[in-house]
């Protein structure tokens, strides 16, 4: 980063403290992830300058020969890694896929079911401030209040009152296995499309530790940055090859491939990001590979460690554990507010997020829970061991919030078990 160093030292500088910041604190953002050298090598390459509008040998610019290879690379072992007859790899980010999924499969005014937001599902599944609650009809599901996990008794009913024309699953915020089947049943009951998001258990899925939407949904969507560990981007997989889907101004009916390639592109975005592209296209390859596997039973070993400390030092989870990568403490029992936990834990270099809990007495900007991820440290290869130090940390710094001299010596702490995990290289001064 020389050029930049000269030119730029602001920038510079900014991205030497965010690498810094990313090495010597606790990253447990269950969203986040780091890539290896390879992608970000290619995600810092002259790809990005290409327009390449279009497809692989079907591209609205000359010059396209290179980049149609990365593109063809990603396309091809994404479909491996997912078992997938097809899939499109251009989606800027998650929620440009699912609107070209939406957009495929219903029109603007359609009912559509998602979790929600409230419950641990994502903005795209039609919260009124995103493009899905101001384009469809929304009706969420929610979590039974009970057990913490999907109620898919009333999933069936709100679906069998309301018709849906799509009904979404995945989240953002769901500790547990969620059961695709069982809502392709539903889907089918009430002629329903069905639409599987799998944004944050990607990387769990393309190794087999939970279920593959794959054979249950018409349209599978993600992102590729969380644990797939992958650049910041989204994809969609589908293996329904057949369809008659009208699009306006399209003289013939199109199949679910054709279909999804058209909302994409021209439909949803301009021109691909083949920077990220040629990323994922490495990532994706990084992925089939043995290690990825190992790596991701460590993802779910660490998550479920994680849980049985927490537990163990008195803290309640919704749903009491976790089948995944994350966990979702609830702190209504202990009094406490998401909020002030996640700032506590931040000062001690644990970075969080708060969340909201199933019949959570605070407000969404509150909250009386906290989300943490494994992924990350888990890329860092911080294992078992690791995972129960770091939940006496947890415990520890949240028996009282307030107490800054708590927050310093597990601040401490974190740096010493950071310089044992280092994983990137910090820029020099
Ligand atoms: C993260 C996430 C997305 C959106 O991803 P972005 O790339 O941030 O747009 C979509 N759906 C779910 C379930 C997610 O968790």
């Amino acid at each position: 980063m020389q050029n930049l160093k000269e030119q730029f030292p602001d920038i510079y500088a900014a991205i030497r403290d965010e690498t810094r910041r990313q090495t010597e604190t606790l990253e447990m953002i269950a969203s986040e992830n780091f890539v290896s050298l390879p992608v970000l090598e290619a995600l810092g390459s002259v790809m990005t300058n290409k327009y390449a509008e279009g497809y692989p040998r079907a591209r609205y610019y000359g010059g396209c020969d290179h980049v149609d290879v990365v593109e063809g690379k990603a396309r091809f072992n994404v479909k491996k890694l997912f078992d997938a007859a097809y899939a499109n790899v251009q989606p800027h980010s998650g929620s440009q896929a699912n609107m070209a999924a939406y957009l495929t499969l219903a029109k603007p005014g359609d009912t559509v079911m998602g979790m929600h937001l409230n419950h641990g599902g994502h903005l795209t599944h039609g919260s009124p401030v995103n493009f899905s609650g101001r384009l469809f009809n929304i009706v969420p599901y929610t979590i039974s209040p009970e057990t913490g996990r999907i109620d898919y008794d009333l999933m069936a009913k709100l679906a069998r009152e309301h018709k849906p024309k799509i009904i979404v699953t995945g989240a953002s915020a769901y500790p547990r296995i969620i059961e695709f089947d069982k809502v392709k049943e539903i889907c089918d009951d009430v002629g329903a499309y069905h639409v599987a998001d799998i944004a944050h258990i990607a990387g769990l899925v393309a190794t087999g530790l939970h279920p593959s939407p794959l054979p249950y949904a018409d349209i599978v969507t993600s992102t590729t940055h969380k644990t797939l560990r992958g650049p910041r981007g989204g994809l969609i997989l589908t293996n329904v090859e057949g369809g008659e889907f009208i699009l306006e101004n399209m003289p013939k009916p199109k199949t679910m491939p054709e279909a999804i390639d058209a909302w994409v592109f021209p439909g949803c975005q301009g021109g691909p990001l083949m920077h990220v592209i040629a990323a994922k296209a490495v990532a994706f390859m990084e992925a089939r590979k043995p290690e990825f596997a190992e790596y991701q039973q460590q993802v779910v070993k660490n998550a479920a460690v994680l849980a049985e400390t927490l537990l163990s030092e008195g803290y309640s989870l919704v749903t009491g554990g976790t089948d995944n990568h994350l966990i979702l403490m609830d702190l209504a029992p202990k009094g406490l507010q998401g909020r002030a936990a996640e700032r506590a834990l931040e000062a001690a270099g644990i970075t969080t997020n708060k969340n909201m809990v199933p019949n959570d007495p605070q407000k969404p900007f509150i909250t009386s829970g906290v989300r943490i991820g494994t992924p990350a440290l888990t890329t860092r290869g911080m294992k078992e061991d690791e995972m129960r130090q770091i939940g006496k940390m947890i415990a520890y710094i949240l028996g009282d919030l307030d107490d800054e001299a708590r927050q310093k010596k597990v601040r401490q702490e974190v740096s010493e078990l950071c310089k044992k995990f280092i994983f990137y290289e910090i820029p020099p001064e």
